[in-house]
């Protein structure tokens, strides 16, 4: 054997040649009988230079065999470490066990990684793997062998690809990702299901409930969109919308749609600064740090804005940014008496990087959906000139 083919791709590299033999010499009896492999008894690698850029480890699971053709590698990226390109010639799952992590298939965009998500490469598709710039990433690769070999090696991923992904590691910081004319097919009932449950609309909530879960909302997504809401409706509007999506998901649930659970959000650490955070975010979204008479007559309200709505509702990652943003506009726009702070919120819907037709496209859908009011209030703000009330 070469050393290529002992390598499998940042997913391992593990020659457990040895073990293979062991147990077919052992027979049928071996066969039916458990056999565990004790914790630290297989020694640690190191991913090398050849296929990998950074540091990377590989803790080898389990070799594959004549029982299962396939192997398992805990494989551990530290910040910007990543495989080369390659193929695996039976495919490929990686199970993200922590941190956060990057994958890219080969004229695709990179695509972020979390705890939990599972990736399938099928045979032959080109692609790599590894962590985000700031944080390291650890998966399970289950890796197929076709004739005793798992991987095809190609060349490095160089820093301009790598780095054109990095975007894609923070999502508050995504709007250089993609400019586009119209929103995604699962984010045009955002608006809608804002406005909604923002003026306590239940059947029109329920018909654009049901219509963004079938474009692809999570369930995840949808109850954060109402989560957030409360900040800009108030608990009673959200604590209603959040029971009518319970019968929502338990009527599809009795139609026998199983609707994707998503993921829930990364918890923050105890010892995070929600202030320091918050004003970071805050500052973000508005472009700029946020200053105002109002804040020093009342410091109390600035002081929850920057800890709760910038800090702790932001920092929840089971929605990006520009859906908070386009669940606001919703909300707003529905709302008769909050125009400034709508009009606030178009500026930092572009902040966040939804381009001006996406923004626009929100009276549309809001008018679509038989929100005149709504609509007609968001056309407005977005045709005024920007302003800079909180
Ligand atoms: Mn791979």
């Amino acid at each position: 054997m070469n050393h290529k083919t002992l390598l499998t791709a940042g997913c391992l590299a593990v020659l457990h040649a040895g073990a293979a033999e062991t147990a077919s010499a052992q027979g049928n009896s071996a066969a039916r009988a458990q056999e565990i492999t004790r914790a630290g008894t297989q020694a640690s690698t190191v991913g090398p230079a050849d296929y990998f850029t950074g540091r990377v480890r590989v803790d080898p699971v389990w070799p594959a065999d004549d029982h299962l053709t396939a192997s398992g590698g805990m494989v551990t990226f530290e910040p910007g470490a990543r495989s080369a390109w390659h193929t695996h010639p039976a495919g490929q799952r990686l199970v993200v066990m922590s941190g956060a992590g990057l994958t890219q298939e080969w004229g695709k965009p990179v695509q972020m990684l979390r705890p939990g998500d599972v990736v399938w490469c099928p045979p032959g598709v080109k692609h790599w793997h590894g962590a985000s710039l700031t944080t390291a990433m650890t998966h399970l690769a289950v890796t197929g062998s076709l004739e005793g070999k798992n991987v095809n090696w190609m060349e490095k991923v160089s820093d301009d690809q790598y780095n054109a992904g990095v975007t894609a590691d923070v999502p508050k910081e995504a709007p250089a990702m993609k400019a586009s004319h119209s929103l995604p097919p699962k984010q045009r009932s955002i608006p809608t299901i804002a406005a909604a449950a923002a003026v306590g609309e239940m059947p029109r909530l329920d018909t654009a409930l049901n219509q963004g879960l079938d474009d692809g909302l999570t369930v995840s997504e949808a109850k954060e969109i109402l989560v957030h809401l409360y900040a800009y409706a108030g608990f009673p509007r959200s604590l209603n919308a959040l029971s009518q999506l319970m019968k929502v998901l338990d009527a599809r649930k009795q139609r026998g749609i199983k609707d994707p659970p998503g993921r829930e959000p990364t918890p923050m650490l105890p010892t995070s600064d929600m202030l320091a955070l918050g004003t970071a975010n805050q500052t973000k979204l508005l472009g700029q740090p946020a200053r105002a008479p109002l804040y020093e007559f009342a410091p109390a309200v600035d002081d929850f804005l920057k800890r709760h709505l910038f800090g702790d509702l932001f920092a929840r990652d089971n929605l990006d940014w520009q859906s908070r943003e386009l669940a606001t506009l919703g909300a707003l726009a529905a709302m008769p008496g909050a125009e400034s702070q709508l009009s606030s919120h178009v500026r930092f819907a572009m902040n966040v990087g939804l381009t001006a037709p996406q923004v626009k496209q929100v009276s549309d859908l809001l008018a679509g959906a038989g929100q005149a009011d709504a609509a007609r209030r968001a056309a407005a703000a977005v045709a005024q000139p920007p302003q800079t009330n909180p």
